[in-house]
């Protein structure tokens, strides 16, 4: 069976990507959520084995929704996804608690990589 993932990003376009670069892979998209309210709400009905998260969102940002699903969900596994590179954010995101980061523009490898990471 393969793991699930949960798109959350404002952008569908996210989404697509996310959804071709696993084609073939352990890994299928099996939700996508397009705000943070969006993806606190389904989390458990859709009970994903990771999340991807974008950060700059309207409403509940992902920074936020991220640490809503960690104390909400301690099984939850979440990759933020970011296009800013510098050492403060990249703390700052792990200090909420999530399993790894990625960077824009996603490739197969970095996507794959972030999501073993954090299911590791
Ligand atoms: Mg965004």
């Amino acid at each position: 069976m393969k793991k699930k993932v949960m798109v959350v990003d404002d952008s569908r376009m996210m989404d697509l990507q996310i959804r071709k670069l696993l084609e073939g892979t352990e890994f299928e998209v099996a939700a996508y959520c397009e705000n943070g309210e969006e993806a606190i709400a389904r989390y458990e009905e859709v009970r994903p084995d990771v999340v991807t998260m974008d950060i700059i969102m309207p409403g509940i940002d992902g920074m936020e929704a991220a640490q809503v699903l960690l104390y909400e969900h301690d099984e939850a596994r979440i990759v933020m996804v970011t296009s800013l590179g510098c050492d403060d954010v990249i703390q700052e995101l792990y200090g909420i608690g999530a399993q790894a980061v990625l960077f824009k523009p996603l490739t197969r490898e970095g996507l794959l990589g972030a999501l073993k990471k954090a299911l590791a």
